[in-house]
């Protein structure tokens, strides 16, 4: 890569300190740190039903997912939440509406998943310019669905029916947080 403060061609080198190669510019300084992004997520639920999107752009265009996207500089992570969830399906909450639901690590794909939960108060939601269907969809209607989740990640997602089935969702316990699978 080039130095995006100088422009100078960057090299491969352990900074001072620290004990992993970044690009660094040795004619200026610049390191590039590469660190996870931080996805969040919201799972808005009716009875035993939760909201789904059907993705309008890609990765997995046509997939259904729950509303999700990336956390942005300068918003807290329920702000994001929100923010996504309005942007995704025209469901507006405030942050102090939505709960902790899980914290996902996923460290092959340098990502966090952080999902929070909220009960749908109105049908307020819409198609979007994100989501080409918005649906309260119930497991078994989601069993006939692709998702746009890998095979390990889809079982975690799902298991949201047994919770929402035995009473509402809870927050994870810290044992259950965590899931790291290798690439293919
Ligand atoms: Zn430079």
């Amino acid at each position: 890569m080039y130095c995006p403060t100088c422009g100078n061609k960057t090299r491969e080198a352990i900074p001072l300190g620290d004990s992993i190669p970044r690009s660094t510019c040795l004619k200026c300084g610049y390191v590039h740190y590469e660190n996870p992004k931080i996805i969040v997520a919201c799972i808005i639920y009716e009875g035993e039903k939760a909201l789904w999107i059907k993705r309008a752009h890609e990765p997995d265009t046509g997939s259904w997912a729950i509303p999700a996207g990336f956390m942005e500089r300068g918003e807290t992570v329920q702000e994001a939440a929100c923010r996504e969830l309005q942007e995704e399906t025209g469901v507006t909450l405030q942050a102090k509406e939505i709960k902790l639901y899980s914290v996902l690590s996923l460290p092959d794909l340098d990502q966090v998943y952080i999902t929070y939960s909220a009960p749908l108060r109105s049908h307020e939601f819409h198609v979007t310019e994100e989501a080409l269907e918005v649906r309260l969809l119930s497991q078994s209607e989601v069993a006939g669905y692709e998702l746009a989740y890998p095979a390990e990640m889809e079982q975690m997602i799902l298991s949201l029916y047994s919770e929402l089935e035995s009473g509402g969702i809870q927050t994870k316990t810290p044992s259950s947080l965590e899931l790291r699978w290798e690439n293919q």
